[in-house]
């Protein structure tokens, strides 16, 4: 497995490569089976897969959890050269962003990029398209494979690539979970045993709306109430919960197959999200 840490060696590796299939997985590190997952995902497409470790600043807001991030680099580059990735792209701020963080030019998504994680975070989808598309462009993958648990990101890149006519298939890949549910974080770090067991309502709180919603309860007040009374009886703090359709992340009068349930809350500080398709 090859460690590339500068653009100009990156370039040199692609062109090497010619016009073969190549599948690209950004991540920030401190990587867990969820991530591990979309590595089985992108050698579904091809035989060529590119991880990226790159904690990107310009995502995160003052007050959020830039410098206690974790990094456990060498771990990371150990189980990816287990999983027989090609190439682990590391690079830092100066090779990413060489004439600053803030200076740099930056594309948004309007609209998708203000709702949910976007209202409270004003600053993270500006930080992840302007990310994202400089990956792209060093990279120049032919797939892209992004987790469904971060499902806002998934359709903010899907519609990014769409409208910049990149030549890059987004995939979308399930979301992998600890044995009680709750979704795989790199910041779960933070929890205690105690927190993650709590954390898991979130999960059973949404197979409750599943199962109601099978058996035929079709208002949406009644389905979110599920969530929201197992919620209260936590410590988690809710940031919103809908129920919202799968492409324009707007809220439904009425829920149908293939709608989703998108939850986000902060539990000690560390801030918990989730979503699940009805
Ligand atoms: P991150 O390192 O948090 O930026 O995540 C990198 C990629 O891994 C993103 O596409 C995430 O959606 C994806 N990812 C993170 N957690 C999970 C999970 N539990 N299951 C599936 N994909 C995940």
């Amino acid at each position: 497995m090859r460690v590339i840490q500068t653009v100009s060696e990156f370039r040199e590796y692609r062109r090497s490569l010619g016009d073969s299939t190549l599948a690209f997985i950004p991540t920030m590190g401190a990587l867990h089976d969820g991530h591990l997952s979309l590595i089985s995902t992108a050698k579904t497409v091809s035989n060529i897969v590119i991880v990226s470790i790159y904690v990107n600043p310009t995502q995160f807001g003052k007050n959020e959890d830039l410098n206690r991030y974790p990094k456990p680099l060498e771990a990371d580059l150990d189980k990816l050269s287990k999983l027989n990735v090609d190439v682990v792209f590391t690079p830092n701020n100066e090779e990413i962003y060489p004439k600053g963080l803030e200076e740099s030019t930056q594309v948004i998504v309007p609209i998708l990029s203000e709702k949910w994680c976007g209202f409270s975070r004003p600053q993270f989808f500006k930080g992840i398209t302007k990310v994202v598309l400089r990956l792209f462009n060093i990279v120049q993958p032919t797939h892209a494979i992004f987790g469904e648990k971060d499902f806002q990101q998934l359709q903010i890149i899907k519609r990014m690539v769409s409208d910049l006519f990149l030549e890059i298939t987004i995939i979308g890949s399930p979301t992998t979970r600890e044995k009680n549910g709750l979704a795989m974080s790199s910041r779960n770090q933070y929890l205690s045993e105690n927190e993650k067991e709590m954390a898991s309502v979130i999960y059973r709180a949404f197979n409750d709306v599943k199962t109601n919603f099978k058996n035929g309860l079709k208002e949406i007040q009644s389905l979110t109430e599920i969530i929201r009374k197992q919620i209260l009886k936590t410590d988690i703090e809710i940031d919103y919960l809908a129920i919202v359709d799968s492409e324009t992340l707007e809220v439904v009068p009425q829920p149908y197959n293939g709608c989703r349930i998108v939850f986000a809350g902060t539990l000690n500080d560390t801030r918990l999200i989730d979503n699940m398709k009805l």
